[in-house]
């Protein structure tokens, strides 16, 4: 319908080309997050049956059948939305898999779904304020989808009207304010009241009356005029999507879907250079600024963004927000925690712990894994197990191929031990520099003798620990 076309638009949409925003978003991703998420980049899935069985292995996950299966069925009550103000605990010993387990439900749950990986501590900054911290992390754990349709019409020029204002600042003068063209497509003549940004191009492509223009709309506002020659010339469109419009007709072009972080958008308008919708909004990422998100900033957010939901321009996509080392967050935190899961804008929030009963931060009080009563009540808890030799093995093959290693039989052997004596995660973290080490040596896979050598050379955790206690005498206290 063109009427709907009769609005103008933000300052700053008309240039920003859709398949370049998608880049700049890529861009401002933070990478502090994404190296925590490498770690776990063989994992693709909960490798469930049809039937909510576990494989042995599946989708990059080896053993931990239980923790799988349970957590196949918490993924079914999220996508049915039963999971509405309640979380998900992972209990479990260090490196038994709380973090790959939350990962795969965020896979489950869909390919674009958000993972928000944080460690309880990380509230903890001189200069912010704990909640604070907690907020940035739900808003990076809920998606946007944005769809758009790109609607091109192409018609006759009838009037070329530029509507002028007094220039106010300025004093005197006179400004545009907007302007009216008349298009003539083969359904009628429409007036449409374009924006002065609109007739900058207008003035740049020397458009006059009589001339075949094509009008580009997204999303019922219109985002730029042109030539057909400008048209299949521009460089970021597909030029055969334009050249052969039958004349006079609507021609919609595919949709764009763009995913974005309520973060991302925090982020994008914490100094808001121009319009208000959300395309001009990505069109800003390209340089983002270290500026303070308010409150103020926030709430006009989720203003426009229902503005879109409700539209149909835009869809929610909850993610999954995941808190290791809970014990680590105090009461404050967890009092916001509880609010934070009532709201409408909330992701799946999943905690892990490997604590059992220990104080609740910043009160006296004894409840399992350090978490108050209230919030245990709305969790539903998995736990975790050590793996055994076997699996061990398995784990460290699928990181050695991900990472793109060759490994001797006995060099994995021997690795797995080291696994199994002193943690997973070490075991897994030795699997680089070894490899450094055996192309230093001219090797083109690892050997035993490498991972002997690199063992020697770092601690484990309890090694470290254990050392610590022996020397005692020779360390500051
Ligand atoms: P912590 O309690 O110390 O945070 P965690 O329980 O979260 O540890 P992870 O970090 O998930 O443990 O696991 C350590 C490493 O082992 C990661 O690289 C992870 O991807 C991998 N891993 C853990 N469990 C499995 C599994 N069942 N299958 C495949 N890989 C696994």
């Amino acid at each position: 319908d063109m009427n709907e076309q009769n609005t103008t638009t933000s300052t700053t949409s008309t240039t920003t080309s859709s398949s370049s925003s998608t880049n700049k978003i890529e861009e401002i991703k933070s990478n502090l997050k994404s190296q925590r998420v490498a770690t776990h980049s063989h994992i693709k899935g909960l490798g469930l049956n049809v039937d909510g069985s576990a494989n042995t292995i599946g989708d990059g996950l080896v053993g931990q059948s239980k923790a799988r299966e349970a957590a196949g069925i918490v993924a079914e009550l999220i996508r049915s939305k039963k999971m509405a103000g309640k979380a998900l605990l992972l209990a479990g010993p260090p490196g038994t898999g709380k973090t790959a387990l939350a990962l795969a439900i965020a896979h489950d749950l869909g390919t674009k779904v958000p993972f928000c990986p944080m460690v309880g501590s990380e509230v903890y900054s001189s200069e912010v304020k704990k909640t604070e911290i907690l907020m940035e992390n739900f808003r990076r754990s809920i998606g946007l989808r944005v769809k758009e349709t790109k609607d091109v019409y192409e018609g006759e020029v009838t009037e070329i009207t530029p509507e002028e204002t007094d220039n106010v600042m300025g004093g005197y003068g006179k400004t545009i304010a907007h302007v009216t063209v008349g298009l003539k497509t083969t359904k009628g003549t429409k007036q449409l009241k374009l924006d002065p940004t609109i007739y900058e191009s207008i003035q740049k492509e020397r458009i006059t009356v009589g001339d075949v223009i094509y009008v580009e709309a997204n999303s019922g506002s219109v985002k730029r005029v042109g030539r057909s020659d400008f048209y299949a010339t521009e460089h970021d469109l597909e030029a055969e999507e334009y050249v052969p419009l039958p004349k006079g007709e609507v021609f919609k072009k595919k949709e764009i879907i763009q995913d974005v972080t309520l973060h991302d958008l925090d982020l994008a308008n914490a100094k808001p250079q121009g319009g208000q919708d959300i395309m001009s909004m990505m069109g800003q990422m390209m340089k983002p600024k270290k500026t303070e998100i308010t409150e103020k900033l926030r709430l006009e957010i989720n203003k426009i963004v229902n503005r879109y939901i409700e539209q149909g321009v835009a869809e929610l996509v909850p993610g999954v927000l995941f808190i290791d080392e809970i014990h680590m967050l105090d009461i404050e935190c967890f009092s916001y925690l509880n609010k934070a899961l009532e709201s409408t804008l909330a992701p799946i929030v999943i905690f892990a712990t490997n604590r059992g009963n220990c104080t609740i931060k910043g009160t006296d009080i004894i409840s399992p894994h350090g978490i108050p009563v209230d919030l245990l009540d709305r969790l539903m808890i998995i736990r975790t197990l050590p793996y055994s030799f076997n699996e061990i093995v398995q784990i460290l093959t699928i990181r050695a191929t991900v990472e793109g290693h060759k490994i001797e039989d006995d060099a994995l052997t021997y690795l797995a031990e080291i696994g199994d004596k002193s943690s997973l995660r070490y075991a897994i973290q030795l699997l680089t520099p070894s490899a450094i080490l055996s192309k230093t040596n001219g090797r083109t896979s690892i050997t035993k003798d490498d991972i002997e050598e690199v063992s020697s050379l770092f601690n484990d955790a309890k090694t470290s620990a254990k050392l610590l206690e022996e020397n005692k005498s020779k360390y500051l206290y």
